[in-house]
């Protein structure tokens, strides 16, 4: 199996995985073209971006694997490359954890990932209620409604860690968007909202959108978040 070309490195982050330090590897290519998508040289052209050598990141992360408590698989999409699992085996041979950044479109590799034991944790993001013409129109494709379904399922009957998240864009994803989601995706433990930056944006029309104020981002933040933790069952009283 091919293991797919790692086109970015970050040796540690302690931002791209709740409550742990890891480091992150970026893979090129995606199923998605998101207009709101800031990584649009990794989606839209990853042969131009060198190839970071594995050998390498082995070495750091060999000699690092005492204080680093794992490693992020981001995109891009990583479950767009057939060998993101052999590639994630490496990492495992290490004994670290990893977490994968996905868009849930490849429910069948996110299975196979779990059943492998080859991931602790999954952020996947949400981009829109499940409802065909505006999650398209913010994946910038198509998007088969079906495999965000199943991917959803698979990560709530699983025992990994699971994060769950959704940009607010507005004029896009408001409140009323927020509440079908949240309605969706049921009792999941862990769900938050990003805010939507308008600079460099894959669509150029999307650099148009005023960047929400924080005040509203904050109201938003404060109603969805208390929602996730009153239905955790925690007493915000
Ligand atoms: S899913 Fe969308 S936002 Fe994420 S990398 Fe792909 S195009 Fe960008």
């Amino acid at each position: 199996m091919n293991i797919p070309k790692i086109k970015g490195f970050l040796p540690v982050s302690m931002l791209d995985w709740p409550g742990q330090v890891s480091s992150v590897v970026f893979l090129g290519g995606c199923s998605f073209r998101c207009p709101a998508c800031h990584n649009h040289g990794l989606v839209l052209s990853p042969e131009n971006i060198s190839d970071y050598p594995l050998d390498r990141i082995m070495g750091f992360l060999r000699e690092r694997s005492g204080w680093i408590d794992g490693v992020t698989v981001t995109g891009g999409e990583p479950t767009c490359h057939d060998g993101t699992p052999a590639l994630i085996s490496k990492f495992k041979e290490l004994g670290l954890k990893v977490k994968l950044d996905t868009n849930g479109s490849n429910p069948t590799m996110l299975k196979k990932l779990i059943n492998d034991s080859l991931i602790d944790a999954v952020s996947m993001d949400i981009k829109a209620p499940l409802e065909p013409g505006l999650y398209s129109r913010l994946a910038g494709v198509p998007v088969n409604l079906s495999n965000i379904e199943k991917s959803v399922k698979i990560l709530k009957k699983s025992h990994l860690n699971v994060f769950f998240r959704t940009t607010v864009i507005p004029g896009l994803i408001g409140e009323s968007e927020l509440d079908a989601i949240r309605t969706q995706l049921g009792d999941v433990t862990r769900y938050s909202i990003q805010r939507f930056r308008n600079s460099d944006t894959l669509d150029p029309e999307f650099r148009q959108i005023p960047d929400l104020d924080l005040a509203s981002f904050d109201a938003l933040k404060l109603k969805f978040e208390k929602r996730r933790l009153e239905e955790c069952g925690v007493c915000l009283n």
